[in-house]
């Protein structure tokens, strides 16, 4: 979305609107009812402590399996769904599908923290804490299994507001961490006031740290940051060996990433883990 100066008053400009207008006006309605016709899939990508190398959470990604675009990925189409208002029904379709996740892992006696990104307009609905709760509830599941994950950009859009959804959210005992960490414009300031306990260092830093110098002072320095402000810290879009192992010596605590494993399918979860233990021991 950039800014466009139009005589003496600024308009927000944005491109996607704009240009394809038509386009998004039945992706809107598609999107309304993708929910209702069963298209949308829950994505897990695990989430390693490193040093012990054991799996002690999920990320819940959503996909849109479409019947005529294809298989689209958040980008295609969460930034519309923000837009529109949409996301709120998306989120309490994802909040929905991670603690039915969570209720079957549990029965499989594998506990796991499950994190879930919410985003700006989530952050304004006051109600989605207790509406959680109810889900929660619902599926017997304790609300200390959950992350929410927030990009400091939805933070700042409102930080009253925001401020007071998270901290509904963290009297519940469910834990907020900080996504995308690094390329918003949060200040620390007002970041330190916020109920969070994790922050995940954005994937531009880390994908290739091994290679560049400044990425690996900004990947140490926000670790140390992190840690002297007593959070745990994750690093996020760890694509290699090399990148692992710097992590560790750096005393990252956990690690994410398509070199650990892809973001698969839900219901593939309990057989991935089950791999996973039998392979490693
Ligand atoms: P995010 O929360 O920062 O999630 C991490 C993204 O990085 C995911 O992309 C993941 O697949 C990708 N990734 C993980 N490891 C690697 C890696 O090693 N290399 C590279 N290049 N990429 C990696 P994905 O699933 O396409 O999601 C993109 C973004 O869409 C997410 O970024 C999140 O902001 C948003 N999103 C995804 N699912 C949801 C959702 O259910 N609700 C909301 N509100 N947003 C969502
Ligand atoms: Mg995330
Ligand atoms: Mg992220
Ligand atoms: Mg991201």
């Amino acid at each position: 979305v950039a800014k466009r100066n139009i005589g003496n008053t600024f308009t927000i400009y944005s491109p996607e609107i704009d240009s394809s207008s038509q386009q998004n006006l039945s992706l809107l309605s598609e999107l309304r009812s993708a929910i209702q016709l069963d298209q949308l899939r829950l994505f897990v990508q695990p989430k390693l402590a490193l040093g012990q190398q054991h799996v002690v959470g999920v990320e819940a990604l959503v996909r849109w399996e479409h019947p005529t675009r294809g298989f689209l990925v958040p980008d295609q189409f969460i930034p519309f769904a923000e837009q529109t208002g949409i996301i709120r029904l998306l989120t309490r379709w994802i909040l929905n599908k991670s603690a039915d996740l969570c209720a079957d892992l549990i029965a499989h006696d594998i506990h796991l923290k499950v994190s879930v990104n919410i985003s700006t307009h989530d952050l304004l609905d006051q109600d989605l804490p207790v509406k959680f709760a109810d889900i929660l509830t619902r599926h017997r599941v304790k609300t200390s299994s959950f992350c929410l994950e927030i990009t400091e950009s939805a933070i700042m859009n409102d930080p009253v507001r925001a401020q007071i959804t998270l901290d509904r959210f963290s009297a519940m005992g469910v834990e907020l961490s900080i996504d995308d960490f690094g390329t918003g414009y949060s200040s620390l300031a007002y970041l330190k006031r916020l109920p969070v306990s994790e922050l995940k260092i954005d994937k531009s830093f880390v994908m290739d740290m091994q290679n560049n110098d400044d990425d690996r002072i900004i990947v140490k320095s926000t670790i140390d940051l992190g840690h002297n402000m007593g959070l745990r810290v994750v690093a996020e879009g760890v694509e290699n060996a090399v990148v692992m192992d710097l992590l560790t010596s750096m005393g990252c605590d956990q690690a994410q990433g398509n070199y650990i494993n892809n973001a698969i399918p839900a219901q593939q979860l309990i057989a991935w883990l089950a791999d996973q233990y039998n392979t490693v021991s």
